[in-house]
């Protein structure tokens, strides 16, 4: 009975391998949600603020919060060409709901001066459900996930108004006022949900990102 060893090394070697580095942008918003959901998926969270700390990470999660205030942040902490640059060169992200609006290439109804990243090509509805579902919750099928539908927490979210011909609807509402409004999206290795599957303790959609970041 030798065979302990090469067991543990070869377990070894899959940990490395299924551990994935991910940074949560940490300017502002739930980046502790986000950072405790990749801790359970099995990935290393790492909170980026600055352009090393971004050069350092296999992927990103880009929180909810206020999608302006992150635009600031993200020219103060000049983290906007970086985070730019490593989108277009494919580097894996995530954005849910303020994440989802910086993700975007054009945003309607924002501030004039808020800059997006232009990582998936859609356009983007600030603020976009009416002040009757301002922020509501709902079940809503996605595509991928097979084992029942996503409990979604909407909170003052966007929706995508339009997703370009290389953009996979994933999730759109079932019914209600906004039915057929499109509130998931991927574009190659970028993911973008108007919810925030952060909050719900259901990790279908992290584990999805992280499945995708270790596919990439
Ligand atoms: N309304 C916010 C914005 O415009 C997004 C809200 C959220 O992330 N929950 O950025």
């Amino acid at each position: 009975m030798n065979v302990t060893p090469v067991v543990a090394s070869a377990a070894d070697a899959e940990q490395t391998q299924s551990r994935p580095t991910i940074g949560v942008l940490a300017l502002q918003g739930d980046v502790r949600e986000h950072v405790a959901a990749l801790e359970r998926c099995g990935a290393e969270p790492v909170l980026v603020r600055r352009a090393t700390e971004l050069a350092a990470v296999d992927a990103l999660i880009l929180p909810g919060g206020e999608s302006t205030a992150i635009s600031k942040l993200l020219g103060a902490f000049e983290l906007l060409e970086p985070l730019r640059a490593r989108l277009r060169e494919g580097m894996p992200a995530f954005g849910s709901c303020a994440g989802m609006i910086l993700l975007a290439s054009e945003v309607l109804d924002t501030r004039p001066d808020a800059e997006h990243l232009s990582g998936i090509d859609m356009t983007v509805r600030r603020n976009a459900f009416g002040r009757q579902v301002d922020s509501f919750e709902t079940d809503l099928s996605f595509a991928g996930l097979t084992d029942g539908p996503v409990r979604a927490v909407f909170i003052r979210a966007p929706w995508v108004e339009r997703a370009g011909p290389d953009v996979e609807v994933l999730a759109t509402v079932a019914d209600g006022p906004a039915a057929g409004r499109i509130v998931a999206v991927r574009q190659g290795n970028v993911l973008a949900t108007s919810f925030h599957p952060e909050v719900t303790g259901d990790l279908r959609v992290h584990r999805l990102f992280v499945d995708l970041v270790l596919a990439a």
